[in-house]
């Protein structure tokens, strides 16, 4: 009896010392991770769409492990690195689902003109002269600085030679949706569309399965290609999985294009050619009638929405409310910088929120959640990447980015969903992480030098002026 008792007193004991071996584990953090951020209001954008006031992000490697309360997140979680987001908002990284980076070297040259004059008069002749590898790879160093600074983690791109694009984004260790352009003129880096096509598929057995570089294809326009052309970039898309970039219905012009020349609309146009499929990724879609939005969802097409370039262009305005209440996959793009004139995603969001309510008379049409929604979650349907980037979940990728809400301008914070969309601007943004690396520190941009490339910039602007005189 007496040695059962003595068993059952050292069992007793040595669960005791599990049980308090495990507090002061969990209490001390159980598990090493590479990355915390702790003490922010973390706004998730998940399908709840949960905002945690005093919220963390564990990051370990390229992926979030846990997103919770920062008690929660402390107990298990022991960083490497931890940054302290007190009194600042965690949000997931802004994705820009349209714009041509190395067109920032473009930003301001020619103003105030509708997309057909300013293309034809100043941008294609611009483009024909001034861009070679080098021009679009400092350009696309110049975009990525600023889309670091101003919380873009993704970005979707439609340019020429744009594997110098790649590698710059990857340089600058941004996450991009990169599509080789594909038009009917000779262009700087392709005579014929062949030449591009074949090009377009280099560029994509270069870059298939890369961790940040998404390669796709992008035919320009409906209305700067033949039909053979288009729906041979298409196959060529669909023959590797990868995405196709288009411009659609982005003004009057284009719709009397289409009527003149195939006598359809543009969206009805490149349904009769089956163009419209999952993986087109269109552009603007401002002409767009209530039918046809229904054609773009049936087809699984995402939308990118562009209103400062559409309103700066005079293109039209997009009906976004239509899309959302058709259940669209539809995200916010700046377009290339020479028609916005930056790459600033939070104007994108406010803009987007604002005309919208004027257009439609309605204050409801377009929420600050909704604004917020398509340049996260919404802008990663549209690509097709939202089982990866889009909100703080874990299991995605870690692209995260931390925004001071300190200034005089967001001063008193009641919603901070309000504050992200109605008066925060890129430059409040302190940290941008993609892929689980910190990008910028508290303004301090760790993966490009900022002084050079605004440097290089300044150089390839003189190129640019006497190229157009
Ligand atoms: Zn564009």
């Amino acid at each position: 009896m007496a040695s059962a008792n003595l068993k059952l007193a050292l069992v007793a004991i040595a669960l005791a010392i599990v049980i308090a071996l495990v507090i002061v584990s969990s209490q001390t953090g159980e598990r090493q991770v590479s990355l915390v951020v702790v003490n922010g209001t973390v706004v998730t954008m998940d399908g709840a769409g949960r905002v945690i006031p005093n919220g963390a992000v564990a990051i370990d490697g390229s992926d979030i492990v846990a997103v919770d309360t920062a008690d929660a997140i402390q107990r298990q979680y022991r960083g490497t690195e931890t940054i302290d987001a007190a009194g600042q908002v965690v949000l997931p990284g802004l994705i820009n689902t349209h714009t041509h980076a190395p067109m920032v070297l473009f930003r301001g040259l020619a103003d105030d003109l509708a997309l057909m004059e300013w293309l034809t008069k100043y941008i294609f002749p611009a483009e024909a002269k001034t861009v070679s590898p080098e021009f679009v790879r400092a350009g696309t160093r110049l975009a990525a600085l600023e889309m670091i600074q101003s919380g873009t983690t993704t970005y979707t791109d439609m340019y020429y030679f744009e594997e110098e694009i790649a590698k710059e984004t990857k340089g600058a260790g941004l996450r991009g949706v990169l599509g080789q352009t594909v038009i009917q003129f000779p262009v700087p880096d392709a005579k014929t569309p062949a030449d591009a096509l074949a090009r377009a598929e280099t560029f994509i057995n270069m870059f298939k399965g890369d961790p940040l570089i998404t390669p796709a294809v992008a035919p320009h326009a409906m209305y700067t290609l033949d039909g053979p052309t288009l729906m041979a970039a298409r196959a060529l898309s669909m023959r590797h999985g990868v995405p196709t970039l288009i411009h659609l219905a982005e003004t009057r012009d284009e719709v009397k294009t289409a009527q003149d020349q195939y006598k359809a609309s543009p969206v009805g146009y490149l349904d009769r050619l089956g163009f419209l499929g999952p993986g087109v990724v269109a552009a603007h879609g401002v002409w767009v009638s209530e039918p046809e939005i229904m054609v773009l969802r049936q087809r699984n097409v995402g939308v990118s929405h562009n209103p400062e370039s559409n309103m700066k262009l005079a293109s039209g305005t997009a009906p976004v409310p239509g899309y959302l209440a058709a259940g669209v996959a539809i995200g916010l793009g700046t377009d290339g910088a020479a028609s916005n004139n930056d790459l600033d995603m939070f104007d994108a969001m406010q803009t987007a929120s604002l005309l919208h309510k004027l257009q439609t008379g309605d204050p409801r049409a377009v929420s600050a959640r909704t604004a917020l929604e398509m340049a996260t979650i919404g802008g990663a349907r549209a690509l097709g990447m939202a089982d990866r980037v889009g909100s703080l979940e874990p299991g995605k990728r870690a692209d995260v980015i931390v925004v001071g809400m300190a200034t005089a301008r967001q001063t008193p914070m009641y919603d901070p969903i309000s504050h992200l969309v109605y008066t925060t601007r890129g430059d409040d943004v302190r940290t941008t992480i993609v892929h689980g690396k910190v990008l910028m520190r508290n303004r301090q941009v760790l993966t490009l030098n900022e002084a050079s490339v605004l440097a290089e910039a300044r150089g390839w602007a003189e190129k640019v002026r006497a190229a157009v005189n």
